[in-house]
């Protein structure tokens, strides 16, 4: 009988595992995946059972030795059997510990056993005190106010107790017994089941009738989710232009998986997980909407547990979500949808650092069950995938009740900049007319500023040189501390100039302003226009954005100004003009994908005009009009520019031509941080199998940061698991100063 259980324990850096004694009354309630409590060095600690073992064959004496599980944190186990074959494979793929793996698959609150019925303590608002009430608050108890403040800010107006006295927030509990006291709260035990959603009701809508592309796109997935092979279910590519449908057929497939009784997990992009993406699919499912789970980072943790643990008990069976939502514990998973599967917000930039689209292929293939990425711009990774066979594509070529594409204007800003004599130029004449124009039909306009990324660019403003590494097509970043220009992949590195090397102008400068001065620009232009700013400094509260974009969508705004939040799938008819402000931002970074993203942007973004019966109009402005990326956007070609894209990523060797990871050594103290990445570096080059190439040691282009100092090597193979046991066995035999972390990044992103 199997009465041992090997549990990795919670915590510990590497990946400690040990036996207990499974008691005999516990018998059969003990499986891989539980939480259990345990004695550690006659300390309690808690920990993930891994596997149930048969006692070995040393008999009594040895298992008399094992010390005994202590308790069962919850009676389900959190894991089912692929996500334990999932959680290997990612620290394998990924050279992450499985601990920290697991962390990162289950909701803290379902770790600890909090929010388990028994234990959780719900601290609920009951009245928000007026503006007056809460400045004597204020003014009385500072930390009160900070309570009562973030408790409204929840949906639910509530937050678990050990949630607001946990680390992060760091409550005490008199600053709540106060505040019970005097009525303003209530802590109460027990469940309360808070959905996010409980205020709405949802009315069905039914499927629409598709169009003969959307059929042909569904039948292809229907036939992946019926396959009972392997090869029946390649995974699918859905390349459909903006506007084309894509969305109906996701949940057509949905209802198809329902109605064989399996479940389904849809990711989103975090940015795109407006309650609008959320309401279409409880809509369509209303008659199960407590089937539907949703979970992203603006849930409360109380929130985020209880739609998890829904899908856990198998109360839920449709998974709406972000990147960590692909390790939703559905069982009988029948279909796994990615929806813009070429954004960059499904690559988790901390430990472990996976991609959520390539995580959904791992998956479905562990499940045995159909996996359907859709894209109007898919990433150069899954084309690829495409051309050698191991995806299936399937595409919608034309919009909804044959609307056009819009026409794509591109202005050249080195002439505007000549016109307007010299100095920044933001606005060129044909936008401004433009804007104009619609603002005379009451037509509504949205203007995007792409201004991310810290490393940047010299640029001239002239003649729109950018600096760029001779040796690997990447423009060169500006290091401010010695006045020079790096190339952060191979290290080639020159004194900045003080002219264009082009044209000699001493206006060569660094590229960029903001949306602030965007505003403050238009408002002085436009000045009886309605004008509203998105980005992160305007939109901090909560409801903030859903609140601005409501008014935009009520046409009480005539003018949107923001970033790449407002870049994807909103849908407003009215809009008739979209401009993009400079396209070169977001183009002459330190990143081979820097094209990619641009193109990708500029579709995007494009693909927010004309969705109404007005024909749409984008104007792009740019220093360098003639880059690929933006005539390829221009005339809607996807297939042109990912053939050119593709032969110099393998003229360059990026990837998908192979694989790359960055090995960063941080550490407060810059000489060690150095040394060890220098002992680290002679290490991995020693024993250098063949095919993998790995660069010198050079400071990362954020060379501080939080105070400690980054130093970096990248590594390319055309195989990730050569390149992951290389660098496992030598990290294996190697260790480091206490203070220095050494962090692998695979398929890596960013170089930063
Ligand atoms: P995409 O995700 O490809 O950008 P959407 O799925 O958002 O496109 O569809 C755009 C619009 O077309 C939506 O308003 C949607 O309701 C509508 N639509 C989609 N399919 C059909 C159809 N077969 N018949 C009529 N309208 C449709
Ligand atoms: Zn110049
Ligand atoms: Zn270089």
């Amino acid at each position: 009988m199997p009465n041992i259980a090997r549990v990795l324990i919670d915590g510990a850096a590497s990946d400690l595992q040990f036996d207990y004694a499974v008691p005999d009354d516990w018998a059969g309630r003990v499986f891989p995946g539980c939480r259990v409590r345990i004695p550690l060095r006659n300390r309690p600690a808690t920990g993930t059972v891994m596997a149930v073992l048969e006692e070995p064959d040393a008999g009594a004496t040895w298992l008399a030795k094992l010390k005994p599980l202590q308790s069962l944190i919850d009676e389900e186990p959190v894991l089912t059997p692929p996500l334990f074959a999932l959680a290997d494979w990612i620290a394998d793929y990924y050279l992450t510990p499985r601990e920290a793996v697991l962390r990162s698959m289950i909701p803290q609150a379902a770790r600890s056993g909090e929010g388990t019925e028994k234990t959780r303590k719900l601290v609920t608002l009951l009245s928000e005190p007026d503006a007056e009430a809460l400045a004597a608050l204020r003014k009385r108890s500072k930390r009160q106010a900070e309570l009562v403040d973030h408790l409204a800010a929840q949906t639910g107006r509530h937050a678990f107790l050990t949630e607001l006295t946990g680390k992060d927030l760091g409550f005490s509990r008199q600053v709540i017994t106060a505040l019970e006291k005097a009525g303003l709260v209530s802590v109460a035990d027990g469940a309360v089941a808070r959905d996010p959603f409980a205020s709405e009701t949802y009315l069905a809508s039914g499927p629409l009738e598709l169009n003969a592309e959307q059929r042909t796109a569904l039948d292809a997935v229907i036939q992946a989710i019926e396959s009972p092979d392997d090869a029946g279910r390649k995974p699918i590519l859905l390349h459909g232009v903006t506007g084309s449908g894509k969305t109906e057929v996701y949940l057509q497939a949905i209802q198809h998986v329902i109605d064989r009784g399996q479940g389904a997990i849809v990711l989103v992009p975090e940015i795109s997980l407006t309650p609008q993406t959320a309401d279409r699919f409880k809509q369509r499912f209303a008659a199960i909407q407590r089937e539907v789970a949703v979970l992203h980072s603006h849930l409360s943790s109380g929130e985020r547990h209880d739609e998890w643990r829904k899908v856990l008990r198998r109360e839920a069976r449709i998974v709406i979500g972000a990147r960590s939502a692909i390790f939703a514990p559905i069982r009988d998973l029948g279909l796994i949808v990615v929806d813009e599967e070429h954004e960059n917000s499904y690559k988790q930039e901390t430990q472990p650092r996976y991609h959520g689209r390539d995580l959904a292929v791992v998956r479905a293939h562990l499940e045995k069950c159909a996996v359907l990425l859709g894209s109007a711009t898919p990433s150069l990774e899954s084309w690829r995938n495409v051309q050698s066979g191991k995806y299936r594509l399937t595409e919608l070529r034309g919009r909804i009740d044959d609307r056009t594409l819009p026409l794509i204007r591109v202005i050249d800003m080195r002439l505007e900049t000549r016109k307007q004599g010299g100095g920044l130029a933001i606005l060129s004449s044909k936008l401004r007319e433009a804007i104009d124009a619609r603002l005379a039909e009451s037509e509504q306009i949205i203007l995007f500023l792409n201004r991310r990324g810290f490393a940047r660019s010299l640029q001239c403003p002239e003649c729109g040189h950018v600096a760029e590494c001779p040796h690997c097509s990447l423009a060169l970043t500006y290091h401010k501390e010695d006045d020079r220009l790096i190339c952060h992949l191979c290290g080639y590195a020159r004194v900045a100039p003080q002219r264009c090397p082009e044209c000699s102008s001493r206006g060569i400068t660094l590229a960029g302003y903001g949306t602030e001065k965007v505003e403050s620009v238009l408002r002085q232009v436009f000045d009886k226009a309605r004008i509203a700013r998105v980005d992160t400094d305007t939109m901090r509260k909560k409801n903030q954005l859903s609140d601005t974009l409501k008014a935009f969508k009520a046409r009480k705004i005539d003018i949107l100004v923001g970033t790449q939040m407002i870049a994807k799938g909103l849908h407003f008819p009215n809009v008739t003009l979209v401009g993009v402000l400079n396209a070169d931002i977001g183009l002459h970074v330190p990143d081979f994908r820097a094209s990619e993203r641009t193109f990708q942007l500029l579709t995007q973004v494009a693909g927010r005009a004309g969705r109404g019966d007005v024909a749409g109009e984008v104007i792009v402005q740019t220093f360098t009009p003639h880059a690929p990326s933006i005539q390829f956007a221009r005339h809607h070609d996807y297939e042109g520019f990912a053939a050119q894209e593709l032969i110099l990523r393998d003229q360059f060797q990026f990837p998908p031509a192979l694989h790359l990871a960055v090995v960063t050594v941080r550490s407060v103290h810059k000489e060690r941080a150095e040394f060890s990445l220098q002992t680290l570096h002679r290490r991995l080059k020693r024993h250098l199998p063949p095919g993998i190439e790995l660069t010198e040691p050079l400071p990362s282009p954020l060379v501080r940061s939080h105070d400690q100092w980054r130093f970096q090597v990248t590594m390319k193979s055309p195989s990730a698991r050569r390149l992951a046991r290389h660098l496992r066995e030598t990290l294996a035999g190697l260790t480091f100063p206490e203070d220095v972390l050494v962090t692998i990044d695979m398929d890596a992103y960013s170089l930063s």
